[in-house]
């Protein structure tokens, strides 16, 4: 099935008229959007000036990211994304750039391999009739931002922390709809065990659309933050957090055990001393 076509997205080549036009278009998006490391059915095609498929059209794919996109305010020349490749090559085969042909049917059939970024992304393709580009992003959609002040105080990011390259707290704090609720009960159970405690401190959950949320400078788009990226973790601030005022930092492993009783996975919440870390989902169970 190449319902991707249906929404704009395998890559189109329109005659003549397109030469002239811009290489990317100026617009990244976030729709549609596809999970990391997916593979999902795209095709390219070769139109003539009489609006025909060309069959057997020599098309030149290639892939990229946009740049400072879903929260990733850093970028350098490691910077991944999607990759391709086409019916019969060897499983694993990732391309970034690489000719091929369209069919009888005037098709050029391929895979696109999702990154473990989550980030808006285009694909172009270029031939004889033109070039044309399609934006998508790599990323989850059900991930959503997750803020109550009257019970917690945001931290973290550029505002009290040492400034990932991911913005401000406003931009770390996304979650998917029942671990979102799960962190919500576990902190009105423990301010209830707490009285004079009615407000506690949330770092790290997930950026925007999710995905990699990579912290620190020596590992770049890769780990060791893994368990924020799928929108089921969340961090609160325990003793000698420096960024949560003492009267509102818990006592760790007293807040992981409430998160346990609303549903958070025991193998999968830590104390790390200066924080509790609960997740509601084993990273065994997302690509990261
Ligand atoms: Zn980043
Ligand atoms: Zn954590």
């Amino acid at each position: 099935m190449f319902n991707r076509l249906s929404l704009g997205v395998a890559a189109a080549l329109c005659a003549v008229i397109l030469l002239s036009a811009p290489v990317r278009s100026n617009a990244q998006s976030y729709s549609p959007i596809f999970a990391p490391q997916s593979t999902t059915p795209w095709r390219a095609w070769c139109v003539d000036g009489y609006g025909h498929l060309v069959p057997y059209c020599y098309i030149y794919l290639f892939t990229g990211a946009w740049t400072y996109t879903n929260a990733h305010f850093h970028t350098d020349s490691s910077q991944p994304y999607s990759t391709f490749s086409f019916p019969g090559d060897p499983p694993g085969t990732a391309r970034t750039a690489a000719w091929g042909q369209s069919g009888p049917d005037g098709y050029l059939y391929f895979y696109m391999k999702g990154s473990i970024v989550g980030q808006a992304e285009f694909a172009c393709s270029q031939s004889g009739y033109g070039t044309t580009c399609s934006n998508f992003a790599v990323g989850y959609n059900d991930v959503y931002y997750n803020d109550h002040p009257e019970i917690w105080i945001r931290i973290g990011g550029s505002d009290t922390g040492g400034d990932t390259g991911h913005g401000t707290t406003a931009y770390n704090r996304y979650m998917r709809t029942y671990a979102a609720y799960g962190l919500y009960y576990a902190t009105q159970a423990y301010v209830a065990d707490h009285p004079g405690v009615n407000q506690l401190c949330t770092n790290d959950m997930a950026l925007p659309f999710g995905g990699k949320f990579d912290i620190g400078s020596s590992t770049r788009w890769r780990s060791p933050h893994v368990e924020h990226d799928r929108g089921t973790a969340a961090d609160v601030a325990g003793p000698g957090s420096g960024q949560c005022p003492v009267a509102h930092q818990v006592v760790a492993s007293e807040f992981i055990q409430q998160c346990i009783r609303q549903g958070a996975l025991a193998a999968n919440s830590y104390n790390e001393g200066n924080h509790a870390h609960c997740n509601w989902a084993s990273p065994s169970s997302y690509p990261h």
